[in-house]
């Protein structure tokens, strides 16, 4: 391997850079599918993540989640990322898979070029997000070990400002939804899934257990506006601080409504999947909940953060069911934002990687190059 000197000074980095260009960079390793003989090699494989309890939304119930795990590897370093492809976004191994083969990062001498090569990426097939954010993390990995720096740092966020994080509790049974609470004590918030016609008893079940702090997220299950606007001031009364996609995304006048008069925040989740989507949603709710795999990575979610602070809009960071590895590049961005819900490796019984780490349900983040996990 180049020393880190000699390798900063090719890629450019340092004046006198000669741009020479880069030879093979390894073979491909077990259980991988990759593409690629020379510069960069990505990998991937298809693993099946465990969830510790059946996980329950307003719109679906499911006991695992697909994720498609990458690998950039370049002149001995080597970067991690993952798609996560909960069903309802549309995507599976098999569109990943597809994705990703067509993905040739041989063409790019640096990975430094970042915006080069995450612009191509993205151009390769309209959608496939959560494909394309294995892309962005892995790049994001690589570059910053490269670095020998966490991407905090080099983004120049301040890591004691990291949040506390919001625990995941499904919607269940009260004596379910109880025992869940119970196992969420060292968190101090708690996010409660609403929207299947039981919120009330959803809340008083949470309320039986704790007065920690709830936020909601309703996935779209509410259809009236004057119920949801009666609901939301109930909700404020049990120390509710904000509302997640209160209804279909497609209703953006009802949601305004509601956003105008609500006595809390009102969150867009999935009526904002990318960088595109803010124009749909101007004026219609209070903030945004960006989530790696619904925007593409660590690239786009970045931007939109500054794209909601310039708008005045509140920040939440999230994630789906993941490992670590998506987990803890999420948790690089959290400084930036005013609520996290980053459990989803939490959620998990097979997670491959460390990362992230809770402490008295702040978020802290390794203090390690690139995303600043580990395999397990
Ligand atoms: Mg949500």
């Amino acid at each position: 391997m180049r020393t880190r000197r000699k390798f900063l000074k090719e890629c450019g980095l340092m004046a006198g850079g000669t741009g020479i260009s880069y030879l093979a960079a390894g073979a491909i390793g077990e259980n991988f599918a990759g593409k690629g003989s020379a510069g960069m090699v990505l990998r991937f494989r298809p693993y099946e993540l465990q969830l510790k309890h059946v996980f329950t939304l307003a719109t679906s119930s499911r006991t695992t989640t697909p994720v498609m795990l990458t690998e950039i590897e370049f002149d001995g370093f080597t970067g991690y990322g993952e798609a996560s492809m909960p069903p309802y976004l549309g995507e599976s191994h098999a569109t990943a898979g597809d994705f990703l083969s067509k993905v040739d990062l041989t063409r790019f001498g640096s990975p430094f070029l970042m915006e080069d090569i995450l612009d191509y990426v993205d151009k390769i097939a309209p959608g496939n997000y959560a494909a394309k954010a294995s892309v962005d993390i892995a790049l994001h990995d690589l570059v910053g070990k490269i670095m020998n720096q966490p991407w905090y740092r080099i983004w120049g966020l301040n890591p004691d400002r990291t949040p506390v994080t919001s625990f995941t509790i499904g919607i269940d049974k009260p004596e379910v939804v109880r025992e869940k609470v119970l196992e969420a004590a060292p968190y101090k918030i708690l996010k409660v899934k609403l929207g299947q016609g039981n919120d009330k008893e959803m809340i008083q079940s949470v309320r039986n257990v704790t007065n920690t702090p709830i936020c909601v997220d309703v996935n779209q299950g509410w259809t009236d506006r004057a119920k949801a606007l009666e609901t939301t001031h109930w909700l404020k009364e049990q120390g509710v601080v904000f509302v997640e996609q209160p209804m279909q995304k497609a209703l953006v006048d009802d949601i305004a409504w509601l956003t105008q008069h609500s006595p809390l925040p009102i969150i867009a989740d999935e009526a904002l999947q990318t960088i595109s989507d803010f124009k749909k949603i101007q004026g219609a709710y209070s903030g945004i909940n960006v989530k790696l795999m619904k925007c593409g990575g660590m690239r786009a979610a970045f931007i939109m953060m500054k794209m909601a602070r310039a708008m005045d809009m509140k920040v939440m960071i999230g994630c789906m069911t993941e490992t670590s590895c998506a987990v803890t590049a999420a948790a690089q961005l959290s400084p930036l934002v005013d609520w996290a819900d980053l459990d989803g490796n939490l959620l998990i019984s097979n997670d491959v990687y460390g990362g992230i780490k809770i402490n008295n349900g702040k978020i802290i983040l390794p203090d390690a190059p690139g995303i600043g996990i580990r395999k397990l």
